[in-house]
């Protein structure tokens, strides 16, 4: 499992550097069944100027449209960052059963961070693996943070908000 888990976080790592390429917070997510992988997703937001653009959104509209329903059973979603908490009841609403995740996110992680999820009674549980491929994961968000901000203090970039 923990291989399997190493190998689908590096296809959601070459994602998140698309998105870093296309100015975007490095941020990649997929969505795994019976070892396939079912659907993809990247952060969007500034793309697509939308707070809703974020790479499990993504993944998690393609997978339903894939499967042709809302209840993502048996699937594993694999996200570069921990979920927010807006991701995180998207998990919840699809019954993703399965979440593995990257790096952790001090600012806005619904999966443990600054809340968790789990400790709520909803009417679904994903189990929760963090911290796969964590290093790849957090020294690709830190890299692409410090080149903004050098390029912002070089006059470029402006019009870009600081938080990620
Ligand atoms: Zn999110």
């Amino acid at each position: 499992m923990a291989e399997a888990d190493a190998v689908f976080m590096r296809r959601a790592l070459a994602l998140a550097r698309e998105a870093a390429a296309a100015g975007e917070v490095p941020v990649g997510c997929v969505i795994v069944r019976g070892g396939e992988i079912l659907a993809e997703g990247r952060n969007r937001r500034e793309t697509d100027k939308n707070a809703l653009a974020h790479a499990e959104l993504e993944a998690i509209g393609a997978a339903c449209r894939r499967l042709g329903g809302w209840r993502l059973s048996g699937c594993t979603l694999y996200v570069t960052l921990e979920p927010c908490s807006m991701c995180a009841g998207a998990i919840v609403n699809a019954r993703v059963p399965r979440v593995v995740y990257g790096a952790k996110d001090a600012r806005a992680g619904a999966m443990g961070s600054v809340l968790n999820v789990n400790s709520y009674p909803l009417n679904h549980k994903a189990e929760v693996t963090g911290g796969v491929e964590e290093a790849e994961c957090a020294a690709l968000l830190r890299s692409f943070f410090l080149a903004r901000r050098a390029a912002q203090e070089h006059g470029k970039g402006a019009g870009h908000e600081t938080d990620g």
